[in-house]
């Protein structure tokens, strides 16, 4: 009836104002939070296939929120790339990781690398490599211990823009990933196109791995590997996940079954655990 349709049109739009207030309220939050150093950066371990040695950590950005606890990063990034704060979070937390990696470089003789996450805005902005450059230098991290990840958004916005900007930041001894491959736009032309190091492929086909995802991940791996390039699997849960990549010549894994994500403390007493110091 009329009055039916009515209310549900007041519900949608209450539902879609208070949506709408949430978000905006989340990053005025936001502005203050980053500022009063609520941020904080979680390490997640990766380890080599074949020996099982940690080789690096991926830098995993969290928001320690005064009232609302830890919030991941899938809240809060697509805010501040909204209301134009990402570059600057982005640095602080390129930054973050280069100090923490450093001290663990301090205490050992092995070279463990930080994997550091970009969004497609960051890539953007032509003073970016510059940046990079400045932090390197003022943390005195080897360019050669930072890998930078990327995913296909980032690539696709404009893919000259890109391939200048990925070819200022190899030329710094810096690593290049496509985050989250096989999943979005990806296309398998990039993989030739983008002066690329390695590979991740999306936790998703992992954790499914029906009969197609089987096919997608070996044919992925193959492909990499013709291409030079290294394979990193992420989302290994367990140790079925991490047979089947094994099998298939994949070079790194990541997952909650070697680690989850942690506080920077506690990631220096699992390398300790792990002799990987
Ligand atoms: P991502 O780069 O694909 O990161 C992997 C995500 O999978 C992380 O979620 C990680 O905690 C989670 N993960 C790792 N191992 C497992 C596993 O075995 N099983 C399952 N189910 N999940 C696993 P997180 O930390 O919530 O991050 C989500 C996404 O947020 C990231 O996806 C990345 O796209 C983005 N992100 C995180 N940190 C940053 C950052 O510093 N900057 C930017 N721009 N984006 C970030
Ligand atoms: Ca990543
Ligand atoms: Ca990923
Ligand atoms: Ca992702």
């Amino acid at each position: 009836s009329k009055k039916a349709g009515k209310n549900t049109f007041h519900f949608y739009t209450r539902k879609l104002g208070n949506v709408f207030c949430e978000h905006f309220l989340l990053g005025q939050d936001l502005r203050i939070g980053f500022e009063s150093n609520e941020l904080e950066v979680h390490y997640q371990p990766m380890a080599e296939m074949a020996t099982g040695a940690v080789c690096g950590l991926e830098a995993l950005v969290r928001w320690r929120h005064p009232q609302k606890g830890l919030i991941p990063p899938s809240k809060f990034i697509p805010i501040a790339e909204e209301i134009g704060i990402i570059d600057s979070i982005g640095l602080w937390i390129l930054r973050r990781a280069c100090l923490d990696i450093k001290q663990i470089q301090m205490r050992s003789k092995k070279g463990l690398k930080v994997a550091v996450n970009l969004s497609a805005i960051q890539f953007q902005n032509k003073n970016f490599p510059r940046q990079v450059q400045k932090i390197l230098r003022d943390t005195n991290v080897d360019g050669r211990f930072l890998e930078l990840e990327i995913t296909e958004s980032a690539v696709i916005k404009d893919a000259e823009h890109t391939i200048q900007i990925l070819k200022e930041l190899k030329a710094m001894g810096i690593q290049i990933s496509i985050d989250d491959f096989g999943t979005g736009y990806s296309s398998l032309d990039y993989l030739k196109r983008f002066p690329l190091n390695n590979v991740k492929i999306d936790k998703s086909f992992i954790q499914r791995m029906d009969a197609e995802d089987v096919i997608i991940v070996t044919g992925i791996i193959k492909i990499a590997q013709h291409l030079q390039l290294r394979v990193i699997g992420e989302g290994v849960e367990s140790l079925e996940h991490l047979e089947f990549l094994r099998e298939h010549n994949c070079d790194l894994y990541q997952g909650y079954l070697l680690s989850k994500p942690l506080p920077f403390e506690n990631i220096c007493k699992l390398l300790e655990e792990r002799s990987s110091l």
